[in-house]
């Protein structure tokens, strides 16, 4: 199975058309155009400049999704400037996250066809975009007179490869924390959940489970053992899918009904948090929020990402041998770079 695919659908790509996984608006807005994606990396590996980092996809599903880079575009500007977003620019961001990072994933594949045969995505971008609960932390960083640019971290881990839940991005001075799994925010953010109890399926992870209707209130930390940071902006929003067509008692039904976005497809609405005090409110899809932060010290960016990795890895259902040995590598990294 290593043959080209297209990283929307995963057929083989039909009228062959070059997507680039990280926007070209954005290499642009970021002044990335030469710079090399890998600059990081030995010489022996791949080296690519951002313009040239693009990978197969079909012509159709490619326009399809150059729709939402359209209008994410105005939105990610904003962010970047410190100026407003709605409850419904965040939904959108958070969309754009979900394509961004199942991208990334998907191109270390395109980078490795052995790593693709072994783990057999049954997943692409669009299966995975808006389809699980999901999260953005967003900080400032103080970087002083340097450029900024693009870096993208932890979408090469062992646990990425397996779970490719959870990763961070910077772009120019914002540093964003994005996650996207199931039942990641929907229990403490007070939304039904499955409790996954047995995966029925392996190769679709299709799994069955008992039905926890919630506790219809918030608490404080949503996604526990990950404290936003006290300069931070953060979004949640719960996705409830698994539940369209379940009938549920009244105070959950109404619950969900005041906190959503779209009842019938499952889109719950977005909730945000500043800083890390017990201050998480809902978001109306016209609401407007500010992205007012103040900077923080240049982080250790390679240590944030992967104890992101293994706090959102945690409170996520579906564990296996691969998920659990990259978790442990992780904790390694961590133990050995103290
Ligand atoms: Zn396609």
């Amino acid at each position: 199975m290593s043959e080209k695919f297209c990283i929307f659908c995963g057929k083989k790509p039909e009228n062959k058309n070059l997507e680039h996984v990280i926007p070209q608006w954005l290499i642009r807005l970021a002044g990335q155009e030469r710079k090399d994606v890998f600059a990081f990396l030995p010489k022996e590996h791949r080296h690519l400049t951002f313009l040239n980092y693009k990978f197969p996809a079909c012509t159709k599903c490619n326009t399809k999704y150059a729709d939402m880079e359209a209008r994410v575009k105005p939105v990610m500007e904003n962010v970047l400037s410190g100026g407003t977003i709605s409850g419904t620019d965040a939904s959108l961001l958070l969309d754009w996250f979900d394509k961004v990072r199942v991208g990334l994933w998907l191109t270390e594949m395109v980078y490795n066809p052995k790593l693709k045969d072994e783990v057999e995505p049954h997943f692409f971008i669009d299966s995975r975009v808006g389809t699980a609960d999901r999260m953005l932390s967003i900080k400032k960083l103080d970087i002083g007179s340097t450029d900024g640019g693009i870096l993208f971290n932890g979408t090469n881990s062992v646990l990425f490869t397996y779970c490719p839940s959870a990763f961070t991005m910077v772009i120019n001075d914002y540093y964003f924390f994005n996650a996207s799994n199931t039942n990641i925010v929907s229990p403490r953010i007070g939304f039904p959940i499955v409790r996954y109890a047995v995966v029925e399926d392996k190769t679709t992870g299709k799994f069955f489970g008992d039905i926890d209707f919630g506790r219809q209130k918030i608490l404080s930390p949503v996604i526990k053992g990950f404290l936003p940071d006290k300069d931070s902006i953060t979004f949640y929003q719960p996705i409830y899918k698994d539940f369209i067509g379940v009938p549920m008692p009244d105070a959950t039904a109404q619950y969900v009904a005041e906190h959503s976005y779209d009842t019938a497809n499952g889109i719950g609405g977005v909730f945000v948090q500043k800083g890390n005090a017990n201050n998480i409110r809902y978001l109306q899809e016209n609401d407007k929020t500010n992205i007012n932060i103040k900077p923080i010290n240049f982080p250790d960016i390679a240590r944030d990402v992967v104890n992101f990795q293994n706090t959102i890895y945690e409170v996520s259902p579906l564990k296996n041998t691969e998920t659990q040995l990259g978790m442990m590598i992780n904790k390694k990294f961590l133990e050995n770079t103290k």
